[in-house]
């Protein structure tokens, strides 16, 4: 469902821009709300979540899906981890919905799916991999890696159950928000794909902004 926000942007407590390609990890504590943004538009943020307490605690597309019974992520969706718990909650939406089905594109998706000779363009599996090896701080390891969510990402499913990566239904400026429901870690992989329609064929950048 699409619902706008009532944060201002001129509130936040921190923004920065994650350039086309690259990607960002920080911490969000509980209670702050954290919005991401397709600044213009037609982009895929491949995002991760571990509780920032217990790295083995991470998102879970399985148990998202099952506790809401829907496969689309939006505006009132619980984001939960492994052990079931609320990790985050949507709390606005002006793109619609969001994939968590899709996967992230990694060098083996890429020669399988599109040519050996793109097994070594850059990926978001990539990019979540440099992330953790420069930040060992946060204790996460290549095993913490899972499913994760695909915003402003369009995978339709079938009436026969399949999936296929679609041409955008964001645009420029369209955003998700959530709040924590625990102090937790964002990996965020801005998608660097260039075989399929999900980043346009041309990746741009993308915005966070955090609110106390
Ligand atoms: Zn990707």
């Amino acid at each position: 469902m699409t619902i706008a926000s009532q944060q201002r942007e001129e509130n936040a407590c921190f923004r920065h821009f994650i350039d086309a390609g690259d990607h960002y990890i920080g911490t969000i504590k509980a209670g702050q709300t954290i919005r991401i943004v397709d600044v213009e538009g037609n982009e895929a943020a491949d995002t991760l979540f571990f509780n920032a307490n217990d790295p083995s605690e991470r998102y879970s597309a399985v148990d998202t899906v099952r506790e809401q019974g829907k496969v689309y992520l939006s505006t009132g969706s619980e984001l939960r981890s492994n052990l079931n718990n609320v990790m985050l909650t949507i709390t606005a939406d002006t793109c619609g919905r969001h994939d968590t089905l899709g996967g992230a594109c990694a060098s083996e998706s890429n020669t399988v799916r599109y040519d050996l000779e793109k097994r070594h363009m850059h990926s978001c599996r990539d990019n979540w991999m440099l992330a953790i090896a420069n930040h060992p701080e946060y204790g996460i390891t290549k095993r913490d890696i899972a499913h994760n969510i695909n915003f402003f990402m369009n995978v339709p499913v079938t009436a026969n159950g399949e999936l296929y990566f679609d041409d955008g239904i964001s645009g420029p400026g369209k955003y998700v928000e959530m709040i924590a429901e625990m102090d937790v870690v964002v990996l965020i992989s801005n998608c660097p794909q260039l075989n399929n329609p999900c980043s346009g064929f041309n990746p741009t950048p993308l915005e966070v902004l955090v609110w106390d």
